[in-house]
């Protein structure tokens, strides 16, 4: 038996080796000669000479061994709706689709921009350009005309696949004016638009552009579109980060790597076999999306869930009522969401049968103790805790459960993943820290492995200037999140470079001071920036959301809390990251994918312009910090 220390580290010292093997979880049209070509770093090409293609493995070779089984379930609590398409359904929808994108123009390397609700044509629509070796750039459905429109010209897309509209909470949002005017806005103009006509909101149809879906369809019902083959390292999408520091990254991704990083995570991260139901609850837009909703459980032969709509409606039940009703084995969400069902009867949690359920993992954001304590009890099984970002496209950190049998701790989303030379940096000097529990910025030794981006797109020096530094001899791409390992090799992830403060010399993790402050039972959520102060450089100011709003009512409970909050921040971590005031709101300022937007936060209360706000979900939120700001 190799144990996880050793399948790491082999990972690592025979790379060529380890991913030959791990290729052969996927099929090839033509076997890669060379397994990473490095010689021009940081830019690492993976699978060199393979030839393969992203929608064959994850539809086309299902076909032989199960064209019948459950491959994509549709449920929309929205519409109330739910369907299930067979691997042999959604080949032939997939393949309508392709030979409607090639009728549009659109052939191999051509961008194919898909601005969908979580609707089944939207998945149709990725592995269809997959298909036919375009480049899709998903555009989350929730962003407005502007952002619509600088990723639209970003990615130069010759047809924008979209809908009418989108539904939140039961109500309908129309998406063809929002797309109309990002197009008017763009400097790029797609030649074509095709429209999903769901029947939800009129649509304008501008001639000679727009085109709708059903009747293309139909004439298409019986077509056959085979694969386009393409080199391992052909771009199979590009992909925003959520752009909760700045300006979102156009992040480029291969299809060899990708579909080799993804079948390897299934099997040693996930722990999903064929035949089994994966439920991940995040939305295409996202990376996770990408791939833990679309590519990663299909390329493993799973079904998977594709969800739209609230996760409290029609009640808090809601997912775990799926899970019993399509024997999910795996479970893929955020904290943010599991938050939300904190907030729910718990009764819900024992309502429904969840033995099928192997674990839950959840991912983007920092997973707060008292939230990993609530499921895990309430679910009684594993909480998975994963650390990744879009540019990576699967986990840096994470229990490898298939090879580790090593337990989880709370707030640590797990060692470093095999493939990942991981390393923690001193701020300051860039060197390497070696030792146990030093807190340095964590980084990753190229080359990157198989599935991580290619380059920023269209943007090779926006790619090395960004992520690279360089120490004598290597390249090492950094996370910007800081973080500190333990003595057994568990990271802990402390908040983001941007978000560490220094208080009258002292550094402190925004993170560190939120953990401590969501230790107090009436705290929901809490927000912690560093604020510029003429006496001790920074300040901590914190921003709470109570559980229970009306216990708030007046200014005298509000002080209390105030002080109670400051004496466990004191007692925790020490006067000195006692925040300078404790101030409550009802919500928190944030992306659209959860992420708390503290850099916003940090400008009010420095009077600053807040900067690109081009992501955030609910302007009321960030408009009561406003209101507080400007009180005093
Ligand atoms: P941008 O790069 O545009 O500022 P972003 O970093 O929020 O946006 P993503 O790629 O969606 O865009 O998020 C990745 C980041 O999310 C990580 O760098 C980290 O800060 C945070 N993150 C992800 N997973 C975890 C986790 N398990 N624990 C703590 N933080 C996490
Ligand atoms: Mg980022």
């Amino acid at each position: 038996m190799t144990t996880y220390a050793e399948f790491h580290q082999r990972s690592l010292t025979d790379r060529d080796g380890f991913w030959g093997e791990q290729a052969k979880l996927v099929d090839w049209k033509v076997q890669p000669t060379q397994v990473c070509d490095y010689s021009n770093p940081p830019f690492a090409k993976w699978f060199v000479g393979g030839v393969t293609n992203l929608c064959h493995n994850a539809v086309d070779r299902h076909l032989v061994t199960r064209p019948d089984q459950a491959a994509l379930i549709f449920v929309s609590t929205e519409t109330n709706q739910e369907k299930v398409y067979s691997f042999r359904e959604l080949h032939a929808e997939v393949q309508r689709m392709a030979a409607t994108l090639k009728e549009l123009g659109v052939g191999k390397g051509d961008r194919v921009l898909i601005y969908m609700p979580m609707i089944p044509e939207a998945a149709f629509a990725m592995l269809a350009c997959t298909r036919i070796g375009a480049i899709h750039s998903v555009v989350f459905g929730g962003f407005a005309s502007g952002s619509l429109a600088s990723r639209i010209e970003d990615a130069a897309p010759k047809v924008v696949v979209s809908a009418d509209a989108g539904s939140r909470g039961g109500k309908a949002v129309a998406y063809k004016p929002l797309l109309d005017e990002a197009l008017r806005l763009s400097k790029f103009k797609p030649e074509s638009v095709l429209l999903v006509d769901r029947g939800m909101a009129p649509m304008e149809m501008v001639a000679g552009r727009d085109k709708l879906w059903a009747p293309l369809r139909e004439k298409n019902m019986n077509v056959v579109v085979p694969c386009e083959w393409v080199d391992a390292t052909h771009p199979s999408y590009t992909l925003y980060t959520s752009g909760t520091t700045g300006k979102p990254k156009g992040v480029q991704r291969d299809t060899g790597g990708y579909a080799v990083a993804l079948a390897a995570s299934m099997k040693h991260i996930y722990c999903g076999e064929a035949g089994e139901t994966y439920f991940s609850t995040s939305d295409i837009g996202w990376v996770v999306g990408h791939s833990y909703i679309i590519y990663g459980p299909l390329i493993a032969g799973m079904a998977t869930i594709m969800y739209e709509g609230l996760p409290i409606r029609p009640d808090g039940g809601i997912w775990w009522s799926l899970i019993e009703k399509y024997k999910v084995t795996v479970m893929f969400s955020a904290p943010t969401a599991i938050r939300v069902l904190k907030k729910q009867d718990p009764a819900l949690l024992k309502k429904y049968d969840l033995s099928s359920l192997k674990a839950l993992f959840l991912a983007g954001e920092p997973l707060d103790q008292p939230t990993a304590q609530w499921i895990s009890e309430g679910l009684g099984r594993p909480i998975v805790d994963n650390y990744w970002q879009t540019e990576t496209g699967w986990p840096i950190l994470a229990i490898s459960k298939g090879v580790d049998d090593a337990p989880t701790k709370f707030g640590s989303p797990g060692k470093a993943v095999y493939g990942y030379n991981v390393k923690l940096l001193d701020e300051s000097t860039g060197e390497e820290l070696t030792g146990a529990n030093q807190k340095g910025v964590v980084a990753i030794e190229g080359p990157l492995p198989p599935g991580c981006l290619q380059t920023v797109w269209g943007d090779d020096a926006r790619f090395v200037s960004t992520y690279w530094t360089t120490i004598p001899g290597r390249m090492i791409y950094s996370t910007f999140d800081w973080g500190i390992r333990d003595e057994d090799g568990y990271y802990f992830i402390l908040g983001r470079t941007d978000d560490v403060i220094n208080v009258a010399g002292h550094r402190l993790g925004t993170r560190e001071i939120e953990e401590s402050i969501s230790a107090h039972p009436n705290v929901a959520e809490v927000a912690v920036v560093g604020v510029a102060d003429q006496l001790k450089g920074q300040v901590a100011m914190a921003f709470a959301v109570v559980k229970d709003a009306s216990k708030i009512p007046d200014d005298a409970s509000k002080l209390a809390l105030e002080g109670e909050i400051m004496k466990i921040v004191d007692k925790d971590l020490g006067a000195v990251a006692r925040p300078a005031r404790v101030r409550f709101v009802t919500l928190l300022p944030k992306t659209r994918s959860g992420k708390c937007l503290r850099r916003a936060i940090t400008a009010v209360c420095e009077g600053r312009d807040p900067g690109d706000l081009t992501t955030m979900d609910d302007p009321a939120a960030l408009q009561q910090i406003k209101d507080l700001v400007a009180a005093k």
